[in-house]
């Protein structure tokens, strides 16, 4: 097994953030009824004309440009033709010839150290319908909304040899994605999905072995399981004798293996041909500089700007930029509370948990930065103790709550006044006489004790540090 070494390309199918569909008016919002989102246009109704959106070809250039593409200024429109009940017009349009962007690449970092992988083209193309199968009813339903939805299709070359390498390439361009506001790349959405193209050869060889194709995979960890149980697979053929045949294999997750499906569907039979409906594009260098002009900061120059500006660690600067949601949550908390590294904190411990927690993605973040800066302030000016803290940004995170309505309601204000933090010491030394007895016996120990009983009195609402000095005070009274 350790002479081969596996080779893989991908083609990353990216769902584009347009308001509107590539070629009519109907809106791209996911989900909806089935089928209230189309119109005879992205139906393929006869008689109907495709007007391009310039968003569109917007949001190519600038992903063309975040990953060091050329960009194709004379570009074109080909029709893919093959048919499927999820495609009524029995073609796609798509672009074989000039696709818009060429010759890119970007670089990943592994615990192999850096590499770049290229990125052979970008093109442009509409999305199919859906089919739903009914187990039921025993049919299958077809959903015609996301017809026409906009994509770019980024095939990279055959440059990965890991399942390390994928991820981090595949979460690199979905970050470049995100910062440039071209994707919401919301993977269970299928707004970003990856075909992988895999094959095996002996280690040194130059030739590159025949490859499989697993489609549409949209989850890292299936994306990871599908690799290493491929390469494995295929290596184990070649090395019995046998051969890889080049078929599309369909992963299944749950029985954590995959099956050929025909391998007819390789044939290339598209016949293609230009898009008769559908005037070239001349893109000008002027629009590409205005492009580029805007083009929004991006992870390395977030990163190194965070280190700078907000004197945070390389650690936490690598976390925050991690989504582009957390990177501006920290950007506007900050703005309104100060405090950067006490903000970042909240964001790389406790935020990061509870998306652990509940299987989110950061993109589904509704935490609000004016609550978490109302909260950081209640810490700052000694209302609230750390504990109770974790415990309202906990609410605020699932329940959207108020934190101060919150902690006024539930009592969570901390004890302040001397007088009850001392009475409150009296009581459990009266309750622990033995303890305290201990203690001035020369057991420290029962010092973290006591500390931790007052805490537990006062409803773990105090001060633990006035709290451990109050018992010190306490005991050495005792030893008069
Ligand atoms: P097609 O037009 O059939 O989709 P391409 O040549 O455009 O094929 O390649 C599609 C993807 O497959 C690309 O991402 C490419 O890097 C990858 N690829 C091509 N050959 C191999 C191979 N032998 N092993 C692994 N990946 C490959
Ligand atoms: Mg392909
Ligand atoms: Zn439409």
């Amino acid at each position: 097994m350790k002479s081969y070494e596996t080779v893989i390309g991908l083609e990353v199918h990216v769902e584009l953030a347009t308001k509107t569909k590539i070629f009519c008016g109907c809106t791209t919002q996911f989900g909806g009824l089935p089928n209230t989102h189309c119109c005879p246009i992205c139906m393929g109704l006869p008689g109907t004309l495709p007007v391009l959106n310039k968003k569109v070809v917007e949001f190519a250039v600038a992903t063309g440009l975040a990953t060091n593409c050329k960009i194709t200024r004379h570009c074109k429109f080909d029709r893919k033709n093959y048919f499927y009940p999820d495609l009524p017009k029995a073609y796609q349009i798509s672009q074989l010839y000039y696709p818009i962007c060429r010759d890119g690449g970007i670089e990943i970092e592994t615990t192999a150290g850096k590499k770049v992988i290229g990125i052979h083209e970008i093109h442009m193309e509409e999305d199919a319908g859906k089919l739903i199968h009914d187990p039921l009813e025993n049919c299958t339903l077809v959903d015609y909304n996301r017809c026409g939805v906009p994509l770019i299709e980024i095939v990279s070359e055959p440059d990965m040899r890991s399942v390390d390498e994928v991820i981090a390439y595949l979460e690199k361009l979905r970050l470049i994605l995100q910062y440039l506001g071209v994707s919401d790349c919301k993977m269970q959405e299928g707004s970003f999905r990856a075909d992988i193209n895999l094959s095996v050869r002996k280690i040194g060889a130059e030739e590159f072995g025949t490859r499989t194709e697993m489609k549409n995979m949209n989850s890292f960890k299936a994306i990871a399981r599908a690799i290493e149980a491929e390469q494995k697979r295929q290596i184990e053929l070649v090395c019995c004798g046998g051969s890889v045949v080049q078929e599309t294999r369909r992963w299944d997750d749950g029985r954590n293996t995959s099956f050929a499906m025909r391998s007819k569907e390789d044939a290339k039979d598209y016949r293609y041909f230009p898009e008769p409906d559908l005037a070239a594009l001349e893109i000008s260098e002027e629009w590409i500089a205005e492009i580029k002009a805007r083009e929004p900061e991006l992870r390395e120059a977030k990163m190194l700007r965070y280190e700078k500006e907000y004197k945070i660690p390389e650690y936490d600067a690598k976390i925050l930029t991690s989504s582009k949601k957390m990177a501006d949550l920290f950007e506007e908390t900050v703005e309104i509370c100060g405090r950067p590294k006490e903000v970042s904190n909240w964001l790389m411990v406790e935020t990061m948990r509870l998306l652990r927690e509940t299987g989110m993605d950061a993109e589904e973040l509704l935490l609000k930065p004016e609550k978490l800066a109302v909260l950081i302030e209640l810490i700052d000016s000694g209302k609230i103790n750390r504990t109770v803290a974790k415990e309202v940004f906990e609410k605020i995170f699932r329940e959207d709550i108020d934190p101060e309505l919150y902690i006024k309601e539930k009592g969570l204000l901390m004890v302040q006044d001397d007088r009850l933090l001392k009475e409150a010491v009296e009581r459990v030394f009266e309750r622990n006489k033995q303890s305290v007895a201990d203690f001035l016996g020369g057991k420290e120990r029962v010092f973290g004790f006591l500390v931790g009983q007052t805490m537990k009195e006062l409803k773990g609402k105090a001060d633990p540090g006035k709290v451990n000095a109050l018992v010190k005070e306490a005991l050495q009274n005792h030893i008069r």
